[in-house]
Order: C-alpha cells, then sequence, then structure tokens
C-alpha cells in the first residue's frame, strides 16, 4: 500500500515513515517545510510539501491508506489545536473519502473519548474527540488508536492495546509509530479504536 504520512516530520510521523520503508509498504512523507524535504529524499522515501493549513490535496495521489501523526504540540494556542488537531484533520477525512483511500488511521489521544471530565488541555481532547468522531461517521474505514503519554524511550515492541485501559499509562512514540504501521495493513484493524500504553503483548501479535 501506498501509505501518506501527514505530519511527516513530528517525533511519531517520522519513525511512522521509518517503519514503513523498512516493510512491504510504500510511504509518502507529507511535511510543511522546504527544510524538512531532504532527510526523506535521502531515504528514497517520496516526499510532499504541504500544508494542513493551506490546500494540501496533492498529497493524496494515488494513495491507499493514510496515518495522520499531525498535531500543533504544546506550544501554540487553543486556535491552532482546533485548526491542525480538528480542522485539518477533518478536511485530511474529507480528502480521504474524495481520493477512495481505503483506510484512515487515526493518531488521537487518551482522554478523547470524554473531554467534558478532563482537568487540563481540555480544549485539546475535545478537539481529538470531535475528530475521532467526525472520521467514525466518514464512511472511510478507520482505525483509531488513542495512547496514553508519549515519551522518547526507545520502543520496547510490546504494548497493550484495549478498548478502554484501566487507567493512564505512557508508551514510547516508537512504539505507537510500529502500532500505527502495523494496523494501517492489517484489514481487522478496520473500524475499529482502541487506548494504547505499554504492555505485554508483541506489537507483531496485535
Ligand atoms: P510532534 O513531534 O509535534 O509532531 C506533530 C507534527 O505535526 C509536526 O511534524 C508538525 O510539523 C506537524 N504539523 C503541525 N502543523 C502542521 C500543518 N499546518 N501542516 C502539516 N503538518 C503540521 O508530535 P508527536 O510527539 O509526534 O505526537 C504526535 C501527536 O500525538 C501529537 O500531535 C498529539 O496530537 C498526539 N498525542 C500526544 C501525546 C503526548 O503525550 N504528547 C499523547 C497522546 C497523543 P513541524 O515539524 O513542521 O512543526
Amino acid at each position: 500500500m501506498r501509505v501518506l504520512v501527514i505530519g511527516a516530520n513530528g517525533s511519531v510521523g517520522k519513525q511512522a515513515v521509518e517503519k514503513l520503508k523498512a516493510s512491504e509498504h510504500e510511504p509518502v512523507a507529507m511535511v510543511r517545510k522546504e527544510e524538512q524535504l531532504s532527510q526523506f529524499e535521502e531515504m528514497g522515501v517520496q516526499t510532499v510539501l504541504a500544508d494542513l493549513e493551506k490546500d494540501f490535496e496533492k498529497a493524496y495521489d494515488e494513495i491507499d491508506a493514510v496515518i495522520f501523526a499531525a498535531g500543533s504540540g504544546p506550544n501554540t494556542g487553543p486556535d491552532k489545536t482546533i485548526i491542525i488537531d480538528q480542522e485539518g484533520a477533518i478536511e485530511a477525512i474529507d480528502l480521504a473519502k474524495k481520493n477512495q483511500v481505503e483506510r484512515f488511521v487515526l493518531l488521537s489521544s487518551m482522554g478523547a473519548d470524554n473531554p467534558k471530565d478532563a482537568e487540563k488541555i481540555k480544549h485539546y481532547l475535545y478537539a481529538k474527540h470531535r475528530a475521532d468522531v467526525y472520521l467514525k461517521n466518514s464512511g472511510v474505514d478507520y482505525t483509531i488508536v488513542r495512547p496514553g503519554g508519549l515519551t522518547d524511550d526507545p520502543g520496547t515492541g510490546k504494548v497493550s492495546l484495549e478498548k478502554k485501559q484501566a487507567s493512564f499509562g505512557q508508551i514510547p512514540r516508537e512504539d505507537v509509530a510500529s502500532v500505527l504501521v502495523h494496523l494501517a495493513g492489517k484489514p481487522e484493524a478496520a473500524n475499529k479504536q482502541w487506548e494504547l500504553i505499554e504492555g505485554d503483548t508483541a506489537i507483531s501479535e496485535l
């Protein structure tokens, strides 16, 4: 499958591109700055220069699946969270539908199921919630992964992927990237949603 990674310059996105490149799939890396292109071109990965805040349909040329790993990050205001994490994701889903993409894998967040309960980053969890609901109602085959807190620890290759985790937890970004890539190519992961933290199940056995 040709898999478009939106947010390819991000910590999770970059590792997803690398793992796709090492798999049977073909990544297409979408980045928004000229200087971000060469790292992928040197790996022999097709790149597209496009910005979620502008027209980015050109990124969908012959794309079979999308991994959406973009986010405005903690250093911007709530306006950018709505523009990128919510509206950017929604437009990416619309384009997936228009371009007959077979699977949309959305990197969401634990807590997005019930933002009303949030004590912190409520606007962020509402944005994630809206994007998740929009995807589920879109008619595009979806896989929604809601990780706990992301760390930069090396991946362990083992995780806990549950409909609902009993408690909050953490997970290395590398393992998140591996799970996104693994599930993108798995027919049984269509139209499913999970919470993801570290655990004992080998990602290859998910
Ligand atoms: P990250 O390194 O900040 O990556 C996000 C990427 O989105 C960046 O590469 C950024 O581009 C890109 N982006 C932002 N605005 C864009 C735009 N207008 N057009 C195109 N791309 C754009 O984040 P991460 O650590 O990989 O995490 C990925 C996501 O996981 C987060 O955004 C968050 O939604 C979710 N998450 C995070 C946590 C946590 O504990 N931090 C927990 C659960 C879920 P630039 O590189 O150009 O800035």
